[in-house]
């Protein structure tokens, strides 16, 4: 089977969806490798460095020709739609609840698609998801970008012309992101708060150093290990119980999100004109919609003395590491979907009935 990996077009995009060294593995599986000339530049593989490892660089269009199986991290686009015929299998993040016209752009082709990100959350796909590799870097990256934003140092330090006291830091979603934004933040010595509408996160964030900010949430539910939608009532129940952290926080960093539906607003700007000056927000969540209010996606706003920074916080901003954890989630994926390099898929199985979204022209997943 041979194996195509496109160059990510999507602007600002540094990622690459294979690294040499997996490739090295796949091609050891079996598998043949193609790679579109000067796709791993941005995140430091050198077209080389695949060769190196037994790949093949292309052109664009012979990928296309050649590949059975076409690899991205962002979802096809019109230009990559031209190239694609019935042969190929995608496979790529396609967000496809979201992206009806994309999805039946392939359907139209013929081709088969999976997406990544809808891979199930369930221990045995814990090594192919992509949102959670991708996430965890998210966390880091937010605590160090904060770090840069903020006029204050995260530790305590004790120096001949006085103390400094370490920075307070309060993380709202204590998810994958949140809780690599916790260790981040410990690490380098500021004190952390953090909270959750999920209960069983306290114990997560209490092991990694930081205090459970608890909310009364008698009555919120939880599905599969993924938050609700919060009621009225909660959300006024939180507001009461952090507001005091948060109006003492140096640098507060949301992550929270609820699959599929808009990013809930757990920041007003009410909240945010009583916040300390010089205070940080880093809203994760601005993709989604935002968890604060006043944040805008890619965008810093400054109100009252607060800068709100609204981002994806684009894991390709540390796009070696992105790349070589998401290339070893699309090498476990391929494992998983096929037998002697050759697919062998089961309908029945739930990973790989939930990922595949497109079958030879059907759609199967809205
Ligand atoms: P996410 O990105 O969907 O959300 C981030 C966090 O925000 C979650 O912890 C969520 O509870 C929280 N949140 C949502 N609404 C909130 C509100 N109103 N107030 C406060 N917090 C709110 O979540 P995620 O990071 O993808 O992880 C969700 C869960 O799934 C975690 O328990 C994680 O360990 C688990 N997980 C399991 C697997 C697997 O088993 N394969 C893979 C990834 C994640």
């Amino acid at each position: 089977m041979k194996i195509g990996i496109l160059k990510e077009t999507q602007k600002g995009e540094k990622r690459v969806s294979l690294s040499p060294n997996i490739a090295k593995q796949l091609i050891a599986k079996g598998f043949t490798v193609i790679v579109e000339e000067s796709a791993g530049e941005a995140s430091s593989y050198k077209d080389e460095n695949f060769t190196e490892v037994g790949a093949n660089i292309e052109k664009r269009g012979v990928v296309f020709k050649e590949a059975d199986v076409l690899i991205k991290i962002n979802p096809f686009d019109e230009e990559d739609l031209k190239l694609v015929d019935k042969s190929h299998v995608l496979i790529s993040q396609l967000y496809h609840k979201s992206n009806p016209k994309l999805i039946k752009a392939i359907a139209a082709k013929g081709a088969s698609a999976f997406s990544m990100d809808a891979m199930p959350r369930i221990s045995r796909a814990q090594d192919m998801d992509v949102l959670s590799s991708q996430n965890n870097l998210a966390g880091y990256k937010a605590v160090i970008l904060g770090a840069y934003e903020m006029t204050k140092i995260f530790p305590l330090m004790m120096t001949a012309a006085g103390t400094i006291t370490p920075s307070k830091v309060l993380i709202y979603g204590v998810g994958v992101a949140g809780l690599q934004a916790i260790a981040t933040a410990k690490r380098l010595g500021a004190v952390v708060e953090a909270t959750d509408i999920r209960s069983e996160t306290k114990e997560q964030a209490e092991s990694l150093g930081a205090k459970f900010i608890s909310v009364d949430n008698q009555g919120e539910q939880s599905e599969g290990g993924y938050a609700t939608e919060a009621s009225e009532d909660y959300v006024r129940k939180q507001k009461e119980a952090v507001n005091k952290s948060l109006f003492q926080a140096d640098l507060v960093i949301t992550t929270a999100n609820i699959p599929g539906r808009k990013a809930p607003t757990l920041i007003t700007k009410e909240q945010v004109e009583q916040m300390k000056n010089g205070a940080v927000i880093i809203d994760l969540a601005a993709a989604q919609g935002g968890n604060c209010e006043l944040s805008k996606l890619n965008e810093t706003v400054f109100v009252n003395g607060v800068k709100v920074i609204g981002t994806t916080i684009a894991p390709e901003s540390v796009s070696t590491n992105a790349s070589e954890l998401y290339a070893k989630n699309i090498y476990n994926f391929l494992v998983h979907l096929t037998e002697d390099a050759k697919f062998n898929w089961d309908l029945e199985e739930e990973i790989t009935d939930e990922t595949l979204i497109i079958k030879e022209g059907t759609i199967r997943k809205n």
